[in-house]
């Protein structure tokens, strides 16, 4: 299936990894029944919670910005925005980007689409031995099920038939293994995927558990020791769209349900949006 996509794709600079090439990037990488990989040079790591607060003080920074931290906005008048301090805010043009939170601002709106929340399990392996290096971003075999850019492969059928009968039960948990590592060597591992509106407020531990079980089965490092749990939630469409954009009012514009991938295609939607609204406004 790897040979497929890179046959198929459209991106430069793919390369098909055998055993060894993989053993010389990924040295923890456990070798029994290692076929091989696909190594793509496009993926980029972030440490997303330094990432969103050093976006948050550059934003701050620009001058025609005006970032208001903690401010829930919760009604919008015409195109005024009214805020939980009582401030309003005038604008020509308003764009909603609220992520998962779908009832506070036009709920019939949201009511109406196809969104649903997505609530991912995670969690982080302690410190590791300062010579310890994972290299690239990891990801195991049931990551081919997880995203849209396989869906394509004559294969893929197969495989997924094949996966179900061999990790069914990771499946049924949405469950693809993801591991990255942070500037501070500790090891950030991913994730399973439950679907609806609303979610228990703890981590269920057998999630947690088969999410480990199947990381070292690729990976061996040398501290297993989980260090933190956590569980986030995103925004997306029950139909596969990527992003889900509506008017509820004119001038009021709202942009969500960007999914798994909206850390990765937030920019890109950020101008997309914004070039929009001035191509119509011109
Ligand atoms: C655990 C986890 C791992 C992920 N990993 C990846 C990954 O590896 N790569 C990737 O590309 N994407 C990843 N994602 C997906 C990505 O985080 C989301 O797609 C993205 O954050 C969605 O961006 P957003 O701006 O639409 O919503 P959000 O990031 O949810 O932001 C919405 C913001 O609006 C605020 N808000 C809501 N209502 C109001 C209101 N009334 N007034 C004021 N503020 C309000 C919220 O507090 C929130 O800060 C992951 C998500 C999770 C949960």
């Amino acid at each position: 299936m790897l040979e497929e996509f890179v046959a198929r794709s459209e991106l430069t600079g793919l390369e098909l990894w055998t055993p060894d090439r993989v053993r010389a990037a990924v040295p923890h990488v456990v070798q029994r029944r290692l076929v091989g990989a696909l190594f793509s040079p496009h993926e980029m790591n972030l440490d997303a919670p330094a990432a969103i607060a050093g976006l948050t003080r550059w934003l701050a920074r620009q001058p025609r910005a005006n970032v208001l931290p903690g401010t829930p906005a919760v009604a919008v008048d015409g195109r005024t925005v009214l805020c939980a301090d009582g401030s309003r805010h005038a604008a020509g043009h308003v764009v909603i980007c609220s992520g998962d939170e779908f009832r506070l601002l036009f709920p019939a709106a949201f009511a109406a689409s196809d969104l649903v929340r997505c609530r991912l399990q995670m969690m982080s392996l302690g410190p590791q031995p300062a010579s310890f290096r994972l290299g690239p971003v990891l990801a195991a075999g049931l990551t081919l099920l997880h995203y849209h850019a396989f869906r394509d492969c004559p294969t893929l059928p197969a495989l997924r038939a094949r996966l179900e009968r061999t990790h069914g039960p990771l499946i049924a948990q949405g469950i693809h293994v993801l591991v990255s590592q942070g500037d501070d060597g500790r090891l950030v591992v991913g994730d399973s995927h439950a679907y609806g509106q609303e979610f228990a407020p703890w981590s269920e531990p057998t999630v947690d558990a088969l999410i480990l079980g199947e990381l070292l089965r690729v990976l061996d490092p040398p501290n297993r020791e989980v260090e933190r749990r956590w569980t986030g939630c995103y925004a997306m469409r029950r139909s596969g769209e990527p992003i889900f954009r509506a008017e509820p009012q004119p001038g009021v514009e709202i942009v969500t349900g960007v999914g798994g991938s909206g850390m990765t295609r937030s920019m890109a939607i950020g101008e997309a949006t914004i070039t929009r609204r001035l191509a119509g406004s011109s």
